[in-house]
């Protein structure tokens, strides 16, 4: 993937690294991610967008933001991390096909009720890969977890879109930028 202008933008906004490393020392997911957030920006000041593209870091970003507060540089990590996941999706990467399809099934439902309902998150997002047997692997642990009570069951929530307003304004926003 050549350099575009928001690849800059993003070099930009991290552009005042200085490498110190607290942003990977910080980040609950660094353990799953083949590339340390300190690495990801040095391969971004860098320009190299095939390590970069080719990393799932920043899919595994769950936006917690405790690199952003604590980076000695005030950078905006978070915010760069999410504008990576654009790209990423922008571009219709085949690797981050089933990030992509997670986030919009789990967005969905959050619209739908206003929290996340698991069961029909799960069910929607299987739905999008399109891998009928892929459940069945799944179905063990998701048992276990209705069992115990953390998975919510379909029928207990209306879809009353409690939220729509405020996604309808987001995209007026959005729209208008
Ligand atoms: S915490 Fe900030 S300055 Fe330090 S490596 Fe991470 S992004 Fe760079
Ligand atoms: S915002 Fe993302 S990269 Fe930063 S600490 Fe949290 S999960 Fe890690």
């Amino acid at each position: 993937m050549p350099p575009s202008d928001e690849f800059s933008r993003i070099q930009e906004m991290m552009g005042a690294c200085i490498q110190c490393g607290t942003c990977s020392a910080s980040c609950p997911n660094e353990f799953a991610m083949d590339a340390t957030p300190r690495r990801l920006w040095r391969l971004l000041l860098l320009g190299k967008t095939e390590e970069i593209f080719s990393s799932r870091t920043f899919a595994l970003c769950s936006d917690c933001y405790c690199c952003t507060l604590r980076c000695p540089r005030g950078l905006p990590l978070t915010e760069a991390m999410e504008a990576l996941k654009q790209m990423a999706a922008g571009d219709n990467l085949a690797r981050y096909k089933n990030s992509l399809e997670f986030y919009k099934s789990f967005i969905s439902s959050v619209r739908y009720h206003g929290r996340v309902n698991e069961t029909e998150f799960m069910g929607l997002y299987f739905a999008a890969l399109r891998r009928p047997l892929l459940p069945f692997r799944y179905a063990p642990l998701g048992i276990r977890l209705m069992l115990k009570g953390k998975v919510a069951r379909l029928p207990a929530m209306q879809r009353k879109r409690p939220l729509e307003s405020l996604f309808r304004a987001v995209a007026e926003l959005e729209e208008g930028r």
